[in-house]
């Protein structure tokens, strides 16, 4: 309870508002906001309006408020039902209650919030349109390793100590320069964004430029991401090939370790100790002789450890690079040195090359246009040598028939004479065009000379030019013959690399997500199924969002066609796979019901424990099978073993990926009557605990696991597969007035746990090298069955009730998120027999 229990809550709802006003510490303790939001929650109606700004909350939880109240006051209520597992009848009564009660909420919660922000009215806007009444929680790691969950409300953030303790300390200013603050958010989308964002500057303001300046240079405390990047992704800038983008791909490797006698552990071995292997040394030297030129025993035996220790892989790959710069790494410094004075010295020579190439080009442009000069040239001198001869003819022709003497001129007619005379040559004339003619020729052999010489002065040119090319050819012919050695190997390499992919999704198997609309008859529905893998989500506005999964189930489905369609998954169980069912979605959206279900309709953990029998009874003549159940709750981050009253929390042991609870207490059922009887045991314990700790069901997670181990009879081998069904908290963001000390906690241990959750899931879908599951103690309990060699399925379980819209949006991103998820091929857990 919070601290503020000790100050007299004010009686009714404008007592609350005067109270809060006078003291003006609502706003900056949260823990005093706790007790006037508890009590006021159990103040009748008024109470009830000021405890609901949130109509689409649902179901259950004014029920809740109602055992809060009551319980605040430090007078635990057995009667009040707390459960529908095995009690529905109840269940449903504080269903009917809590329904009609959610009616008047949503409609007061719209009218505060109209009154309080001017923002729209449907369901949907009041939380996700403005997110004024969500209180935001963050997880805050400090330098010193140590880890706090904070709140942030109304402009000031608070930090809570442990998780036993429901008071909430201001956030020392001074942290901001100590440590790192990540918004958990459940489902990654715009709106959550927004809130980091608006989050970071105020953190900026706060701390001031200095201390953000100061937290950059802490390594380790950078900004992280919790969107998922992915962290397998990267370049390299190659000085031959450009930008090279890279990726870490994930493979099953051998590790060659040797057995250190002082650790008493497996080690791996130093490259130089594994050359003196006598199997390793052998497809060294197999390499060597293969690839003379490679010569570095130690580079061959790195490239055989990437290869897995493939020989013919190995080669292929070096000599798919050979010749690459990068391939033989300088190992001092000095040959680095050298290794880049060469490659500057074969820059240097490329550029030459470059500008000789150039200048050849100039200069065949310049020989093609001397060409076209001499061809004209050419031209000219055939037709002055033609005009020249007619002149020579003509002048032949002239001087044979010029008359010798006055006597030779005919006699004309005075007219006709008077022509002739015109038509004599002056001898004048005649010198004179002998001279031109002897000019001429002088001219021509000049010029004939002149073309000559010219012509010798190219053909000089060409030859060099000629030779120049040639040599340039031959230096690159060598290299262009390997550059397309090399494409063809790579594009063989490429292809080869396709149809593995190809292959290696075949293998893989996915996250199953299923989503499940309850039935509820009293509302009208805002879903719609248009096809069995489809589902639509719509507001009063009519705003449409639609989801596909791998299956989807309308409110008219039964327990059977859920069952009959994990049926083969938990069956596998048997043959010692890893397998883990989770219900996800809002309080009252059906998740113990499709889980666990009430005792005449019983969910999935009935139905699966009967199937298991069955199996095993088919193989009893091969197998000998033990099955074995333990129940847990995990509350505010602790772990309760359900199956003993013992009220101790468990702790939980990590070693790589095998996380144990030891101290947890495994109940073998071999029919059932003890399945029955386990349950209920659980059941009670479960009651007995959370009336304890005043909370409700729909604050804790439930784990049901179920371990089946089997012995061959003839071989010996044992396989164990466990199946774990999991009914999630609920998973509806708190509203402000909703705050009070152990709902505040509650909350915040949920947030956290569904958004550790969310980022196993984003980090498994974007295959990224740190999967974060220690971030809580439910995925850290979930590893073995979330991680690459489990088979697992999500429930989404919606309600479709309008009012709750957006709550069902937020639930079907969350299994949108998950859906994508890739996981490695299931593998089953199968050990030699002693
Ligand atoms: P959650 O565990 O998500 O809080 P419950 O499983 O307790 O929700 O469901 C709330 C109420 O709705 C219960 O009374 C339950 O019997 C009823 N209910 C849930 N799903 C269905 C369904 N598919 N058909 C009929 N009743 C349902
Ligand atoms: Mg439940």
């Amino acid at each position: 309870m919070g601290s503020g229990a000790s100050k007299p809550p004010p009686k009714t709802k404008e007592e609350s508002d005067r109270g809060k006003e006078a003291t003006g510490s609502t706003r900056s303790n949260p823990n005093q906001v706790t007790s006037q939001g508890g009590q006021s929650s159990n103040q009748g109606s008024t109470s009830v309006r000021s405890g609901q700004n949130l109509g689409q909350r649902e179901a259950g939880r004014s029920s809740d408020q109602q055992i809060k109240g009551t319980k605040q006051r430090g007078e635990p209520d057995q009667s009040v039902t707390r459960r529908g597992d095995n009690s529905a009848v109840q269940e449903n009564q504080g269903q009917e209650a809590s329904n009609q009660r959610s009616g008047q909420r949503g409609q007061q919660g719209q009218t505060r919030m109209e009154a309080a922000s001017g923002f729209g009215n449907t369901a949907a806007q009041q939380s996700s349109g403005t997110g004024r009444e969500d209180i935001i929680f963050e997880t805050f790691y400090h330098k010193s390793g140590k880890e706090f969950q904070c709140m942030y409300l109304d402009g000031m953030r608070f930090y809570l100590d442990d998780w036993g303790s429901k008071e909430w300390q201001p956030f020392p200013k001074r942290w901001y320069n100590e440590g790192l603050l990540i918004t958990n958010s459940v489902v990654k989308d715009q709106e959550n964004e927004n809130r980091r964002r608006q989050q970071q500057q105020q953190q900026q303001q706060l701390s001031g430029a200095g201390a953000s300046g100061s937290r950059q240079q802490q390594p380790g405390y950078q900004q992280q991401s919790s969107s998922g990047q992915d962290d397998r992704e990267g370049v390299l800038n190659h000085p031959k090939r450009g930008r090279i983008p890279t990726y870490i791909f994930q493979r099953k490797h051998n590790i060659h370790c040797f057995y250190d006698h002082t650790q008493g552990q497996w080690m791996r071995l130093p490259i130089g100790w594994e050359l003196h292997h006598e199997m390793v040394g052998k497809l060294v030297d197999q390499v060597e002789e293969a690839l003379p030129t490679w010569g570095d025993r130690q580079d061959i035996l790195a490239l055989l450890r990437q290869c897995n220790y493939d020989p013919d892989e190995c080669m292929s790959t070096y000599l798919h690079l050979e010749g690459d710069p990068w391939l033989k790494a300088p190992k001092t410094h000095k040959e680095a040195k050298a290794a880049e004075e060469k490659d500057e010295t074969i820059e240097q020579l490329r550029q030459q090359l470059k500008e000789a190439e150039e200048s050849l080009k100039q200069e065949k442009i310049a020989r093609v246009e001397a060409e076209k000069v001499v061809k004209d040239q050419e031209e000219k001198i055939t037709e002055l040598e033609v005009e020249n001869k007619q002149h020579e003819a003509q002048l032949m022709s002239l001087q044979q028939n010029r008359p010798k003497t006055a006597m030779q001129r005919p006699k004309t007619p005075q007219v006709v004479t008077q022509v002739v005379k015109e038509e004599t040559v002056n001898p004048e004339d005649i010198v004179l065009l002998n001279n031109t003619a002897k000019e001429l020729r002088k001219a021509q052999v000049h010029l004939k000379m002149e073309v000559q010489r010219y012509f010798d002065v190219l053909r000089g040119q060409i030859a060099k030019a000629k030779d120049g090319v040639k040599n340039i050819k031959s230096t690159s012919s060598g290299s262009m013959e390997e550059m397309e050695e090399i494409r063809a190997l790579y594009r063989k390499e490429a292809m080869q690399r396709k149809l593995l992919y190809n292959q290696l999704q075949e293998l893989r198997g996915n996250i199953r997500v299923f989503c499940r609309a309850r039935r509820d008859d009293r509302v009208s529905c805002c879903l719609k199924f248009p096809t069995d893998s489809d589902i639509v989500a719509m507001d009063n506005s009519g705003q449409k969002k639609m989801f596909s999964f791998d299956k989807v189930y309308d409110p008219n489905s039964t327990q059977e066609q859920i069952f009959s369609d994990t049926k083969a998954i938990i069956s596998s169980c048997v043959d010692g796979y890893n397998v883990c069912l989770m219900a996800y979605g809002q309080t009252g959206s059906g998740k113990t019901f499709t889980m666990m279900g009430p005792e005449n309709n019983p969910g999935i953990n009935i139905r699966a424990m009967k199937e298991l029998f069955d199996v095993c009874k088919e193989r009893v003549d091969t197998v000998t099978y033990t099955l074995k159940v333990s129940l847990i709750e995990i509350y505010n981050e602790t772990i309760q073993d359900l199956l003993t009253s013992d009220a101790k929390s468990l702790e939980l042991r990590t070693a790589g990926n095998k996380v144990s609870i030891p101290n947890l207490k495994e109940v073998e059922i071999k029919n059932l009557d003890d399945i029955k009887k386990t349950m209920a045991q659980g059941d009670k314990n479960r009651t007995v605990a959370s009336t304890k700790m005043n909370s409700t069901s729909s604050r804790s997670h439930l784990l049901l696991m179920l371990s089946v181990e089997g012995q061959d009879k003839v071989t010996g081998a044992i396989t164990k597969g466990t199946l774990t069904l999991c009914d999630l908290a609920g998973s509806e963001r708190i509203s402000k007035t909703e705050a009070e000390g152990q709902r505040l906690v509650e909350a915040a241990a949920i947030n956290k746990s569904l958004s550790a959750l969310g980022q196993v899931f984003t980090a498994l879908r974007t295959s990224q090298l740190h999967i974060p599951y220690r971030n809580s103690k439910l995925t850290q309990i979930l590893q073995p069955s979330l991680g690459g060699d489990a088979k697992a399925c999500l429930f989404v379980n919606v309600s479709p009730d309008v009012n709750n819209f957006s709550e069902t949006v937020s639930t079907l991103n969350f299994g949108s998120n998950a859906k994508q998820i890739a996981l490695g091929q299931a593998k089953q857990n199968i050990r030699k027999g002693p």
